[in-house]
């Protein structure tokens, strides 16, 4: 038997034993997952059972180093575990922006303490880590950010907002861009910084959306004093200050590489189970087909794209982790990804028909498809919309001239 074989089987024989019955019901949405951090509450507790298995053998972030809580598994062996934990339909232990975000650019630009501190509160949970990017007038064009950080010696005083940081009200700490040059040309006046959302000066106010639920908040920092240092020589600024944009695009593409690689078809539980949902809905004709023959056509027409995609992101895995990671391909992952999870919905919400907009008293039910449908509207927009992966995959993929 191979190395690889036999890792397989005994990750398989893990699972099998360590993961409760009760996690095996899949990624699918971001309610059922573990998100961690000193806020957070066990939903039950086979998903605290199932964490700290995880936990106990680097599981959480299986690729980390063992010395900041991983398993130190090479790229080949952390797919077999996906592998497997997606073939039991198992949850992930831990599904935060630390793990997605954070980390990957902390490992590529962090210092040793910076490691030891902040990935290791990652890893083991302890930590939850929100996004400072956004700002009014600063989206798609980020780099026009102008929150302000000044050099005040033994620390940095931070003044200016962000929005749509989502569950900035919950989060322990944020990974924050500011400008820390304003007369350099302006993707070189940018710094990237670490700060404990418990420092004096950030206030943090939810956004309501029309679904009477959101996740985003708008996040004030009014002369906020961030220490320069954490403790010894574990600086609060990753990188080098004003080369900040370099860390936060790392990072950009860390998150277009996880959001591409996410479920497709998310809150639908896949293009198959679409078929036997629509089945019991509407029934089948004298052949034993859907009912329906235009419904049929759109079902396997997502069926067929959902398989092209799964296909595409195991290539492009293969080929990133043979080199040096995705890159700008991650823009095409996210396109697609985004694409496939609006039409699972889209499908869900016609099979469904009209009873499925119906709103509630309190507003429309978290969880629930109508929520779904409209929450996956978004992904065109977050992490990047869809116009601006279409610009740089024009660009960096395809080689295009920028007129
Ligand atoms: C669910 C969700 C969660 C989010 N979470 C976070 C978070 O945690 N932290 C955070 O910092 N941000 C977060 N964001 C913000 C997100 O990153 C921004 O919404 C996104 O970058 C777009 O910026 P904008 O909303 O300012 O739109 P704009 O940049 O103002 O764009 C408006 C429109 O113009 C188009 N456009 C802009 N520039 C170009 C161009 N050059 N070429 C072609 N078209 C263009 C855009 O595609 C879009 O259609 C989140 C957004 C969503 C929807």
């Amino acid at each position: 038997m191979s190395d690889t074989e036999k890792f397989r089987t005994e990750v398989r024989a893990w699972l099998d034993k360590n993961c409760p019955e009760e996690m095996r019901d899949g990624d699918i949405t971001a309610e059922n997952q573990c998100w961690g951090g000193r806020l957070w509450e066990f939903q039950s507790e086979a998903q605290k059972i199932w964490f700290e298995r995880a936990l106990s053998k680097g599981y959480t972030v299986p690729i980390w180093p063992k010395e900041y809580g991983g398993a130190g598994l090479s790229a080949e062996e952390a797919k077999i575990l996906d592998e497997e934990r997606q073939a039991i339909n198992a949850r992930k232990p831990l599904n935060n922006f630390g793990i997605s975000m954070l980390g990957p650019a902390l490992l590529a630009y962090g210092t040793d303490e910076q490691k030891a501190q902040h990935l290791t509160g990652i890893a083991r949970g302890e930590i939850r880590w929100c996004q400072g990017y956004s700002e009014p007038g600063a989206g798609s064009d980020l780099a026009a950010l102008k929150t302000k950080c000044e050099d005040k010696g033994d620390h940095w005083l931070i003044n200016g907002q962000k929005i749509w940081t989502s569950n900035a009200d919950i989060s322990d700490w944020i990974f924050c861009l500011v400008r820390t040059d304003f007369d350099a040309p302006k993707h070189q006046g940018i710094t990237f910084i670490l700060f404990d959302m418990a420092t004096a000066g950030i206030s943090v106010k939810p956004i309501v959306l029309i679904s009477g639920h959101s996740p985003f908040c708008e996040t004030f920092l009014d002369n906020v004093k961030v220490p320069k240092s954490y403790g010894d020589n574990n600086a609060s600024v990753v990188g080098e200050i004003n080369r900040g944009w370099d860390v936060a695009k790392n990072l950009l593409v860390h998150e277009r590489g996880m959001l591409g690689t996410m479920s497709p078809l998310r809150g639908t539980t896949g293009p198959e189970n679409l078929g036997k949902f629509a089945a019991e809905k509407i029934g089948l004709d004298a052949t034993g087909r859907l009912d329906d023959p235009a419904l049929r056509q759109n079902i396997v027409q997502a069926e067929l794209d959902n398989w092209a995609y799964n296909l595409t992101v195991e290539r492009m895995t293969d080929e990133a982790n043979a080199g040096n990671g995705l890159g700008a391909k991650s823009s095409m992952l996210k396109y697609a990804a985004s694409e496939l999870t609006k039409r699972g919905t889209e499908l869900r919400m016609e099979i469904e028909g009209t009873t499925a907009a119906i709103i509630g008293e309190d507003g429309i039910e978290y969880g629930s498809l109508a929520n779904n449908w409209l929450y996956n509207r978004a992904y065109s927009i977050l992490g990047g919309t869809t116009e601006v992966q279409f610009n740089i995959i024009s660009k960096r993929v395809l080689g295009l001239p920028s007129q």
